[in-house]
């Protein structure tokens, strides 16, 4: 009896084990699937610019994939904690993120647009003193938002439910990232984009502070995928020129 337990005890150690280095081969990222066409969900899959840069990443430096798809505000506080990896999710690097994670090299430029209905007067940036602006919750839009005078600031979890917002006239603009901006006008007739660009930006990947291997490796990779043409090949697919 005694002995079986001793055995059955080894055996559960093992398989322990096992489930533990199988884990630390994984590669988890953290990302908002609702950020097209970096980011989105299509069937049972996540798909886009981040998720493949990601896997090209994680097959270069021998780990395999996992999303993990979660609120935008809710990534940054996944990665400080270990509960992810990486944050991957058209995060721009900011000086204020720099405080809790570390972020590799930039993979792309990015800018922040306006969106407005058709019919709207907003022309400029300058033009947003006063209104209603919505954005999602915890963005560099809703930062930017913040700076614009007499301006009420919506935020939503989605910015989807934002689009949605303007488009029943609840708000007067919504400030996002420029790509996913194009899908969201794409998608609704009356609505279009301010072609001034508000900011520019650029998105990386971000990763715990002590986790300075993971850093070196995925700056490594990221600089070969690069050179080859891949990073601009992935993406060329997903954004086509004007
Ligand atoms: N680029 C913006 C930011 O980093 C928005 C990213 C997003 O909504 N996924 O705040």
């Amino acid at each position: 009896m005694k002995r079986s337990v001793v055995v059955l005890m080894a055996v559960c150690m093992m398989l322990g084990l096992c489930a533990c280095s199988g884990k630390s081969n994984k590669l988890v990222m953290a990302t908002n699937a609702a950020f097209p066409p970096y980011e989105s969900v299509e069937g049972s899959q996540i798909v886009g610019i981040d998720p493949e840069i990601a896997k090209l990443i994680a097959d270069d430096i021998g780990r395999e994939l996992v999303i993990e798809d979660m609120a935008f505000d809710s990534i940054i506080a996944a990665v400080q904690t270990g509960k992810a990896d990486i944050a991957m999710a058209g995060m721009t690097v900011t000086e204020d993120r720099k405080q809790n994670i570390n972020f590799s090299d930039p993979y792309t430029e990015a800018a922040q647009v306006i969106v407005v209905k058709s019919d709207s007067d907003v022309e400029s940036p300058d033009d947003l003193e006063g209104k209603t602006i919505g954005v999602q919750i915890g963005t560099t839009g809703d930062i930017y938002a913040e700076d614009i005078e007499g301006a009420t600031i919506e935020r939503y979890s989605k910015y989807f439910e934002a689009i949605n917002a303007l488009v029943q006239g609840k708000i007067d603009a919504v400030i996002v990232d420029r790509e996913p901006g194009k899908v969201f006008v794409s998608e609704n007739a009356e609505l279009k984009m301010i072609d001034e660009e508000f900011t520019v930006e650029e998105y990386a990947i971000g990763v715990a502070k002590e986790n300075t291997e993971l850093l070196d490796q995925i700056n490594a990779s990221l600089k070969k995928l690069k050179e080859s043409g891949k990073i601009d090949e992935i993406i060329n697919k997903y954004i086509t020129a004007e």
